[in-house]
């Protein structure tokens, strides 16, 4: 029987962070957005995924690319990949950790606290991503609530 040293050793936490991440990034290539496509990956304690999520139009609206075209309609009509995944949950998230391949806007953050999830990990916001979208109010509303924000 052949043996395998490299399935004995226990797995880094970077290691499943690394993977977690890259999920998150496949989830968000479903994504029909053609601008901007974000994915999340909801995993407990465990490592187990409970829920997986990416950006787009409730169940039932119909993807039309003249909507993603219209920002003004996208943004009206779009469920972000955060909420979406929180909804999608087959169990609970409670104390779960969150994986996001953009930094949480302020309105998922809200979400992400009430849900009961406890960690997020996301990229390092760019320079070009914090010029368009202010995270001012997702730190302050993370650092209050005790939840935990890692950008790898
Ligand atoms: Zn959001």
């Amino acid at each position: 029987m052949p043996t395998s040293t490299e399935n004995s050793q226990p797995m880094s936490p970077t290691t499943w962070q690394s993977r977690f991440m890259s999920m998150s990034q496949l989830v968000a290539s479903w994504s029909k957005d053609p601008s901007t496509q974000v994915g999340a990956v909801i995993v407990n304690q465990k490592r187990r995924v409970v829920a997986t999520g990416y950006n787009g139009f409730p169940a039932g609206v119909e993807d039309l690319t003249e909507r993603y075209e219209n920002r003004d309609l996208k943004y009206k009509l779009v469920v972000h990949a955060e909420a979406n995944a929180i909804l999608n949950a087959v169990a609970s998230v409670e104390g779960c950790c969150i994986f996001v391949t953009q930094p949480p806007c302020q309105e998922c953050a809200k979400l992400i606290i009430q849900s009961g999830i406890t960690y997020v990990v996301s990229p390092t916001p760019t320079a070009e991503f914090l010029a368009r979208w202010d995270s001012t109010a997702t730190e302050l509303m993370f650092a209050e609530a005790g939840v935990s924000w890692e950008c790898i």
